[in-house]
């Protein structure tokens, strides 16, 4: 079996890999980023490189303390899986390790963290603890690229924001969202949808769907909402943006990615998705 290391010491002989952050819970989307890193890695000039996933649930980044006490947690698991992966070490650090006193402050946070309003706005303080985490996770694990699943987009963005902003010696490779055969995206929170809400679930890739195939931002945001109000959804958000800033856009151009955004409720569970336009 792969190590599960625990402290910062142990990472000395694994500093300049392939890193993917996780909180374990570890389903067939985040073996897909485990698999691309020991990919990158065989087709690298440095065959030696490690392949590091952290498990590490960050309690800084929850705003409901419930779902922090109830989020899954299945270590041995996820480290099996990890190593049929590819991976070569699990990192499992305590708070401890990772908030030492004195480290790990809150770095300024990018533009893309706030302005938006949308997982800024309905989870607030969230990319606070992401951000925080992160850098304090490529302090301890100092990997040359860090992999993070296109799912969680607006995470995405914000940590390619504050990577290149803060010159972070780390490049950040983005990888697709993996999803069941009907179309949810993987999560580790999915266990927690109940027998009758897991079909409805299937809305939130059929509204994004249907609003890929209008013609500007307004309709796409329309047809989103008519999927997901007829299926019974409570939505937080469904709508068009720029890829990137994930700021509000008056139409789509090829000269400039857009993204279409959902978040949505479904019995006590939200879901996030989203796709490229
Ligand atoms: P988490 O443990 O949920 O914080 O996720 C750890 C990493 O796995 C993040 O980079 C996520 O974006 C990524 N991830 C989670 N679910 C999926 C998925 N279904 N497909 C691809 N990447 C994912």
């Amino acid at each position: 079996m792969i190590p599960i290391l625990r402290t910062a010491h142990e990472l000395d002989a694994f500093h300049g890999g392939y890193f993917v952050p996780t909180m374990g819970a570890l389903h067939a989307g985040h073996f897909a980023l485990v698999q691309d890193a020991a990919r990158l890695r065989s087709l690298g000039t440095r065959p030696s490189a490690k392949v590091i996933v952290s498990i590490f649930v960050n309690p800084t980044q929850f705003n409901d303390p419930r779902d922090l006490e109830r989020y899954p947690r299945t270590l041995e698991a996820d480290a099996l899986g990890c190593q049929h992966a590819g991976a070569d070490a699990i990192f499992a650090p305590d708070v401890s390790t990772i908030y030492a006193p004195g480290v790990a402050a809150v770095p300024p946070l990018p533009a893309v963290a706030t302005t938006p309003k949308l997982e800024d706005a309905f989870r607030p303080g969230h990319f606070a603890g992401v951000c925080q985490v992160v850098k304090r996770l490529f302090e301890l694990v100092r990997p040359n690229a860090a992999l993070f699943g296109e799912k969680d987009w607006q995470q995405l963005q914000v940590i390619r924001a504050m990577t290149a902003e803060q010159n972070l010696p780390v490049q950040i490779i983005p990888c697709p969202t993996i999803r069941e055969p009907d179309g949810l995206a993987m999560s580790s929170r999915n266990v927690f949808l109940s027998h009758e809400d897991r079909p409805r679930a299937t809305a939130i890739i059929q509204a994004l769907r249907a609003g890929a195939q209008a013609d500007n931002p307004s309709d796409a945001e329309a047809a989103m909402r008519r999927v997901l109000e007829s299926h019974g959804l409570p939505i937080e958000y469904a709508v068009a943006r720029d890829a990137e800033s994930l700021l509000p856009i008056s139409a789509f151009s090829p000269a400039r990615a857009a993204r279409l955004l959902i978040a949505a409720r479904l019995g006590s569970i939200r879901l996030i998705d989203n796709i490229a336009r």
